[in-house]
């Protein structure tokens, strides 16, 4: 400090003053946001976009998807690769096939981004554990994931503003993806954890109204390298964004983590994307996405309904495609 007040005023008027400054900056965040502000983004040419599309079929339900690559990721991260990526998204082509549900490659880029962008945070820490009295899905309704500012700004600098924008899935490689959650200490005591993600997805079950709508076509893909990882990653994460379901499959009830095998959405090798009320609709679900489309005759993308409710789990555009479970008391029922 340059001198010491000896006027008491002074002293009140100089810490509201230091006060209001750190406070302001606290808001503004803990990163540089202003290293790179926008993406000069290129097309990466070592893919040959129209022979990956030339299996689509002008009528058939299509989902257009664009993947952002950094071009500068650090030389000691290694587990995601430009290949990898292309071939995880072929894999996804090849898993939803069954379902007559195309995938269309828009474009693959590459440039700099702000490096603090290739780690982030992807949601505020929640402060509301999940209840024993509500289910997942109504519990996610009522406190929503929130994404971090961080987050949100980095989404807005990588994905170029387009008409689509709020109809079109965008993969983007980075580095880390934590996401904090709580779960269960002891008794009655909640802690918190965070996660370090292969692939986010930002689904709509969980994050609703709080992500932009231009934005909520994100997915994160941040490891790719093991060989079942790589080969059902993009595909799992396709799966929550469009059938917007958490992991659960026929019986099972969806959870934070569930390790099975069965369905593309569990962890497990499972890649079934089961239909019908045992199956927990997940293929009509699917074929009600707002990101889906169909070609008319004319040429013309005649797009699904959107969302009426920013896209929880029960929004009514799934109708009675949704799935009343009761929750599971986390708690003891001692407590
Ligand atoms: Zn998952």
């Amino acid at each position: 400090m340059p001198f010491v007040p000896k006027n008491t005023m002074l002293v009140f008027l100089i810490s509201v003053m230091v006060t209001g400054c750190i406070n302001s900056s606290n808001l503004t965040s803990n990163y540089n946001d202003d290293l790179v502000p926008d993406v000069n983004w290129s097309l990466i040419d070592s893919i040959d976009i129209n022979q990956i599309n030339s299996d689509l079929v002008n009528g058939k339900p299509t989902v257009d998807i664009g993947i952002y690559f950094p071009s500068n990721l650090d030389s000691t991260f290694t587990k995601v690769t430009f290949n990898k990526m292309i071939e995880s998204f072929l894999f996804a082509k090849e898993i939803f096939k069954p379902t007559d549900v195309q995938l269309k490659l828009l474009f693959a880029k590459t440039g700099n981004i702000n490096s603090s962008y290739l780690s982030m945070q992807a949601n505020e820490t929640p402060g509301i554990p999940d209840t024993e009295y509500v289910n997942l899905y109504e519990n996610s309704r009522r406190h929503p994931s929130i994404p971090t500012a961080h987050a949100i700004n980095a989404f807005r600098s990588i994905v170029e503003k387009d008409i689509n924008n709020s109809r079109t899935i965008y993969l983007i490689a980075l580095q880390d993806v934590f996401y904090p959650f709580l779960t269960l200490a002891e008794g009655r005591n909640w802690m918190m954890k965070t996660v370090r993600t292969g692939g986010l997805s930002f689904p709509s079950y969980s994050y609703v109204d709080q992500i932009p709508n231009e934005l909520r076509g994100v997915i994160t893909i941040t490891n790719l390298s093991t060989e079942d990882r790589y080969r059902k990653t993009i595909a799992h994460e396709l799966g929550h964004k469009l059938i917007n379901v958490s992991h659960e499959y026929n019986d099972i009830n969806p959870g934070f983590e569930v390790f099975a095998e069965g369905g593309l959405m569990l962890y497990g090798s499972g890649e079934d994307i089961p239909s019908g009320k045992e199956g927990r609709w997940h293929l009509e679900r699917l074929q009600l996405s707002p990101y889906l489309y169909k070609i008319d005759e004319s040429g013309n993308k005649i797009w699904n309904d959107d969302y009426k409710e920013s896209g929880h789990y029960y929004d009514p555009i799934y109708d009675n495609y949704v799935i009343h479970f009761l929750p599971e008391p986390p708690i003891n029922d001692d407590w």
